[in-house]
């Protein structure tokens, strides 16, 4: 039953996320900005975790001007947060719910497009440091409040180049890769032990600053808009994907294929 699963296939139900707290990094802008707006939009109380108060208060009011349930903001720089200050955070959650019942991780930096022989030591440092130390230490603060969720669900943000090296992608495909493993660790030690299951998804291409800023030439009116991709968010973090863990899905199908034309196993692990 659960071989089946995929995302891409997912239905939205007006109110799936109906009861359950979830907390999304990079909430302020992108991809977290979307799926953070779509959570509340289909019932959940999100905790927005950004470093940007503008920005996070720009979704909280957004969220507050609909019907959705209310949110909370919690301002964490990923780059520079020490232990109290991820601690708080935790507090925070446990203080005003009592549980988390999914976290989301889509904040993220580039660094630069370099070859490894020339890959600047502390940009390496700073990139490994938020995309893959930083979401590892706020899992670890969050683990009790997920514990205590009847059915928990962490998600971590991966990349076409977090499964298959690429040239010059450095030490985002490098920490890409180590949420990966991250996940596969997290997720065999949790298995036995909670309710908690730990995936990961690649978004493929979308309409983002990141994206910009890596394809500069690229027509953006060719890419899917976030708001466009986060029906399999919403199932990788609510109840459909209940008892999936340890496993790497993909927000989007390759180029030729779609749900009615899906492409063959080989080819897409190939692909990722
Ligand atoms: P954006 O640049 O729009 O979003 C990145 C987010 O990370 C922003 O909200 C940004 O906050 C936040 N962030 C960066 N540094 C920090 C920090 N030090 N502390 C806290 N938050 C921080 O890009 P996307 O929405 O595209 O990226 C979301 C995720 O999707 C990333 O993990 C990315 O790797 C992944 N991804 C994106 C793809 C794409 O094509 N767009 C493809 C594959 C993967 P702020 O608003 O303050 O800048």
């Amino acid at each position: 039953m659960s071989g089946d699963f995929d995302p891409r296939r997912h239905r939205s139900e007006p109110a799936e996320l109906a009861g359950r707290v979830i907390a999304v990094t990079g909430a302020g802008s992108g991809l977290g900005r979307a799926v953070a707006l779509a959570c509340a939009l289909h019932g959940a109380q999100v905790v927005l975790i950004g470093r940007n108060v503008a920005r996070l208060e720009s979704v909280h009011a957004e969220i507050a001007a609909s019907a959705a349930p209310a949110a909370t903001i919690a301002v964490l720089d990923l780059e520079s947060a020490l232990a109290p200050d991820y601690d708080a955070v935790a507090d925070a959650v446990s203080a005003r719910y009592g549980r988390l019942d999914g976290l989301l991780h889509s904040a993220g930096l580039l660094g630069t497009l370099t070859p490894i022989e020339r890959y600047d030591v502390p940009t390496w440092c700073r990139v490994l440091h938020v995309n893959l130390t930083a979401a590892f230490a706020l899992t670890q603060v969050l683990l009790p409040a997920l514990r205590a969720s009847a059915d928990a669900a962490v998600l971590f943000t991966s990349s076409s180049v977090g499964r298959v090296g690429r040239a010059y992608w450095g030490a985002y495909a490098v920490a890409k890769f180590g949420l990966e493993g991250l996940a596969q660790v997290l997720a065999g030690e949790l298995e036995a032990t909670s309710q908690v299951r730990v995936n990961t998804l690649n978004p493929g291409r979308a309409r983002t600053a990141m994206r910009r800023q890596a394809y500069p030439a690229e027509d953006a009116e060719t890419l899917p808009r976030p708001e466009e991709l986060t029906g399999p968010y919403l199932a990788l973090l609510g109840p459909a994907s209940r008892g999936i863990t340890g496993r790497a899905f993909d927000a989007q199908w390759p180029a030729g294929t779609s749900a009615s034309n899906p492409p063959s196993s080989a080819a897409e692990s190939s692909r990722n």
